[in-house]
């Protein structure tokens, strides 16, 4: 009998998960509380009955995520962690403290079907999906280890979320809700290469989220030789799609651009970024393209970075350079797991 990763219900569906077994109410709420203490082993809930904890460990299991390797930036505190996971698999997670709060950037996959250039993640392939117990652990064994509370979550790591959709739905629901972690919806973003059909779904849905999508280049011609993705859904059918969620949830969109030099960093480029855009309610994340592959891409100049935002301000686009946090502990994912697996 396959076991059921228990930590992935919500209280509701333990309840009726225990109602099925004839397990007591209250029992799903003590476990549901211990599970959420980041408890990851029945034996250790010591308010159960011997019998129930190996009635239990029968029928489910604890997905467990365990820190491998944890590297603090001198330069910023930037934490990264190379997380281990049941089946002894690999993920990442960044920590980045700024003065509003602290911020996670966590992975949705083991690895990446979408094979974009310029990705670490990409280049290794992808494993399987996480469950959302495993978001849910990566965000609860980091507050475990710098004992404070996180406040922002972003979906940014290894993994495009959109081709795990139900699972990072499922998460979504866990980590706000009021008996689970209660983190405020506003304060979680959703990065996507592009996935455009799920992006119609998750508008419809109205979460108060916001989506950040990876366009990285202003045409089909530049975005095919950089993102395989854009073969199924072209840069016109994304800015669609962007177009609708912008009018459906009323939320701004955030586009990263990652700045690349002689490939996307013209000024034909920004112009024509900016006439696509003008009619879409959004603001562009210029990212200096991390140099981790063997692809040859390389960083812009400041000036270039300028020039970009100055023509996209004249289409009436805020544009901003990301700030590069943890330089010197490889903090862009899928560059630790890449250096510890040799993936
Ligand atoms: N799969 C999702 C989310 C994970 S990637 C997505 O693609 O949006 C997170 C972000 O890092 C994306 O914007 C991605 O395009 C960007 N990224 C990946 N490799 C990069 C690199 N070498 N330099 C700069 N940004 C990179
Ligand atoms: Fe996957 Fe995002 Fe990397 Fe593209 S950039 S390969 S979608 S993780």
């Amino acid at each position: 009998m396959e076991k059921t990763d228990i930590k992935s219900l919500d209280l509701t569906e333990l309840t009726e998960s225990f109602k099925a077994q004839g397990i007591e109410k209250y029992r799903a709420k003590q476990v549901f509380d211990w599970l959420n203490k980041g408890t990851l082993s029945f034996d250790n809930m010591l308010n159960l009955p011997k019998d129930l904890r190996n009635k239990l460990s029968e029928k489910y299991f604890i997905p467990s995520c365990s820190i491998e390797i944890k590297r603090v930036s001198k330069l910023d505190g930037t934490i990264k962690y190379l997380y281990k996971l049941y089946d002894g698999e690999y993920i990442e997670a960044v920590i980045m403290k700024y003065h509003h709060g602290i911020s996670i950037c966590i992975s949705s996959q083991v690895g990446c079907k979408m094979g974009c250039k310029f990705c670490a993640t990409g280049k290794g392939g992808f494993k399987r999906n996480l469950l959302p117990s495993e978001m849910l652990a990566e965000i609860e064994t980091a507050e475990k280890d710098i004992g404070e509370r996180i406040s922002n979550i972003v979906l940014m790591g290894m993994g495009e979320p959109l081709d795990n959709f139900e699972n990072v739905m499922k998460f979504l629901k866990l980590v706000s809700s009021e008996e689970g972690m209660n983190k405020g919806m506003r304060h979680i973003s959703l990065s996507t290469c592009g996935i455009v059909d799920k992006i119609y779904t998750l508008a419809d849905m109205k979460l108060q989220l916001t989506l950040s999508v990876s366009l990285h280049a202003p045409n089909d011609e530049i975005r095919n030789q950089t993102m395989p993705v854009n073969k199924k859904w072209n840069v016109s059918e994304l800015l669609e799609a962007c177009k609708y969620y912008g009018k459906v949830t009323g939320r701004r969109i955030s586009f990263e651009y990652a700045v690349i030099s002689g490939v996307n960093d013209s000024d034909e480029c920004a112009h024509e970024l900016g006439r696509k855009l003008k009619p879409i309610l959004g603001h562009v994340n210029l990212i200096p393209v991390n140099d981790v592959t063997d692809t040859g891409y390389k960083k812009s100049s400041q000036k270039r970075h300028q020039s970009i935002i100055n023509i996209l301000s004249r289409y009436g686009i805020t544009a901003t350079v990301r700030r590069t946090l943890g330089a010197d502990i490889e903090a862009a994912c899928g560059q630790l797991k890449g250096k510890h697996t040799n993936s």
